[in-house]
């Protein structure tokens, strides 16, 4: 079922400008009760075209696994399977093999479908190359800045430190999303778990170096907890408002929340807004104290929440 279309916009190397169209539907899969979702991103450039879908597959309560298909290259990757099954079931319905399992970070609700995938399909694991004793199946081990090619797209590795020690978030830059695992959700970030303040505030900095209209697919969908949170922190933050309001709606009617876009995080997520005056006053950090400690005291403050 077509739900929706929108143009979105894209830069040749050479500096033309041209549009693309990202077309979103919508299906139903039978092992998950909850919909999901696949997106279309086709890109023309010049007289080739290039085509990558992402479907977010619903797992476990409250995990989202994406399931990457460049049609082109006929090249197929999970990124963060929780569990076997719902990818499986998914799969089959496309009649499509797993070349790749991208794992973000090691946590099991993130990791714990690798090894059946892996010898079902014989997928090549891809991860953290800081977390590598600790991913299941691991074949290929990624540092910050490396870049691989998944089929005929370029993902860039980011290093994202702050809820595990090797947490890495996937950039694709010409399908212009991003895959961040639990260091950025939509309306907050992930637990301190293994890093510290200081580590998640570098993390969430280089994500928001990333253009605002950057996808954002995350581990979670928590987005309406954290919008309730982030009204409690800032009340009359008006695009945040707005957005709760979008994502009772879609909550309601069963539907992801996931992908949001870097440019509404910038607007409403407190966790990157730790310099609003609104936040600081509710929360009672004090007037000079940097975005650190900030950030540290949003996150005790949603910790207790
Ligand atoms: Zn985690």
């Amino acid at each position: 079922m077509q739900l929706a279309s929108r143009m979105i916009h894209g830069t040749l190397s050479k500096g033309i400008s041209i549009n693309f169209r990202l077309a979103t539907s919508w299906h139903m899969y039978s092992a998950c009760k909850a919909p999901s979702w696949t997106l279309k991103s086709r890109r023309f450039q010049m007289s080739t075209v290039s085509a990558v879908q992402i479907d977010v597959v619903p797992c476990l309560k409250d995990n989202y696994a994406y399931l990457l298909h460049d049609t082109e290259a006929g090249v197929t990757g999970v990124i963060d399977p929780s569990e076997a099954k719902p990818i499986i079931e998914v799969l089959k319905k496309k009649d499509l093999d797993l070349s790749f399992i991208l794992n973000t970070h090691h946590h099991w609700d993130h990791t714990g479908g690798n090894i059946d995938l892996k010898r079902r399909y014989n997928a090549k694991v891809v991860g953290p190359y800081a977390d590598k004793d600790r991913i299941p199946g691991i074949d290929v081990a990624l540092k910050d800045g490396d870049t691989w090619m998944f089929g005929n797209e370029k993902m860039l590795v980011l290093d994202t430190p702050g809820h595990t020690r090797g947490h890495v978030c996937f950039y694709f830059s010409n399908l212009k999303a991003i895959f961040t695992g639990d260091t950025l959700f939509s309306l907050s970030c992930g637990k301190l778990f293994e890093g510290t303040a200081q580590q998640m505030w570098t993390s969430l900095s280089k994500i928001m170096a990333l253009p605002d209209e950057t996808l954002v697919y995350c581990g979670h969908e928590y987005t309406l907890s954290n919008a309730e949170f982030s009204l409690s922190l800032e009340p009359s933050n008006a695009a945040l408002q707005s957005y709760y309001i979008e994502v009772k709606e879609l909550r309601q009617s069963g539907r992801p929340t996931i992908p949001t876009t870097l440019g509404r995080e910038k607007a409403c997520n407190p966790f990157l807004r730790v310099l609003s005056d609104e936040i600081r006053s509710t929360v009672g950090i004090p007037p000079g104290a940097d975005e650190v400690q900030a950030l540290a005291a949003v996150r005790a403050r949603k910790d207790k929440w």
